[in-house]
């Protein structure tokens, strides 16, 4: 009986994990057709000075625009992009799709601000982010920096002397960088201060905790001193009140970024945005 349960078991396990790889396998086949279909948007989320209030920049958050399902996250795709491979096909259109808009906006006669576009570790490190970034910026036509990039730290924890590499490469060609997420990693905080990047992004997780936790609010103050005397600009991530503005404007916070200024919005919506701005 013992041995029959086992087996039970196993024909079971064997099951479930064929059911996971056939679902991995549909997805696959799913995301890439979405990706010929054009099925993946921008949204622009603003980011804000905040000593004026003033629009500063966007980032371009990528959606899913699924026929039946809707509109999809990044949460629930962008992980099994990685895994695919497929990132960076998508990273290059997301990038691409950027400065078309930011090049309509201008042409519309409004005054775009610089936008910012996630790059997956698995893009960073590939030849073609060169590339992919110069013919972005042809398409934009701009001398004043249209474009801008963001990485986790997931993207510059091996091969130190390859990482600076890249980042010099990229900040050649006027693409300034910053670390996103900061401080979410696990990574030695004297080797990231080492890396040429020019802005740094601090966490939601740590925006939202502040204001009920001293730990927290003496936390994002020492990043944001750490950030100055490296000479990088600071962005809160996630402000969704104005105690937390208030309080980041305090600790000389520049930027910030939230559902407080403006949640992430279609093309279309931006450009309504920017009209009024
Ligand atoms: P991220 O780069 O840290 O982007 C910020 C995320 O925080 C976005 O989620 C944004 O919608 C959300 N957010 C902004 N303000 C607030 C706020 O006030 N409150 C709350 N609760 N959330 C806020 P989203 O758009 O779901 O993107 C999640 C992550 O997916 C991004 O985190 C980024 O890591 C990744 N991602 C998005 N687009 C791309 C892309 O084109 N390429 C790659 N490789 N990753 C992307
Ligand atoms: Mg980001
Ligand atoms: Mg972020
Ligand atoms: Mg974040």
């Amino acid at each position: 009986a013992a041995a029959r349960d086992l087996d039970l078991r196993f024909g079971q396990y064997d099951r479930a994990a064929d059911r996971v790889v056939a679902r991995q396998i549909s997805l696959e086949v799913e995301l890439r057709e979405a990706l010929e279909r054009q099925e993946f948007v921008n949204f622009y989320q603003p980011k804000i000075d905040l000593c004026t209030g003033k629009l500063t920049g966007a980032e371009a958050l990528v959606r899913w625009r699924h026929p039946q399902r809707g509109l999809i996250p990044p949460s629930e795709f962008v992980p099994a992009l990685e895994r695919t491979g497929l990132v960076i096909a998508v990273g290059r259109q997301v990038m691409q799709r950027a400065m078309q808009d930011w090049r309509s906006w201008h042409d519309a006669g409004l005054l775009p601000p610089q936008i910012a576009v996630n790059v997956a570790p698995a893009q960073f490190r590939c030849d073609s982010l060169f590339s992919d970034i110069e013919h972005a910026l042809q398409t934009a036509g701009a001398d004043n920096q249209p474009l801008s990039i963001e990485i986790t730290e997931s993207s510059l924890v091996s091969d130190h002397d390859r990482v600076v590499e890249i980042l010099s490469k990229v900040r050649a060609l006027q693409v300034p960088v910053a670390i996103d997420d900061f401080g979410t990693g696990y990574s030695s905080l004297s080797y990231l201060v080492s890396l040429p990047v020019d802005v740094m992004k601090i966490d939601r997780s740590f925006v939202t905790r502040m204001t009920h936790d001293a730990g927290y609010m003496g936390l994002v103050s020492t990043v944001v001193s750490l950030a100055h005397n490296l000479h990088l600009k600071v962005v809160a991530e996630g402000i969704e009140t104005e105690e937390e503005a208030n309080l980041l404007k305090l600790l000389r916070c520049e930027q910030g970024q939230g559902y407080l200024y403006g949640h992430p919005v279609p093309a279309e919506e931006f450009a309504a945005l920017l009209e009024t701005a």
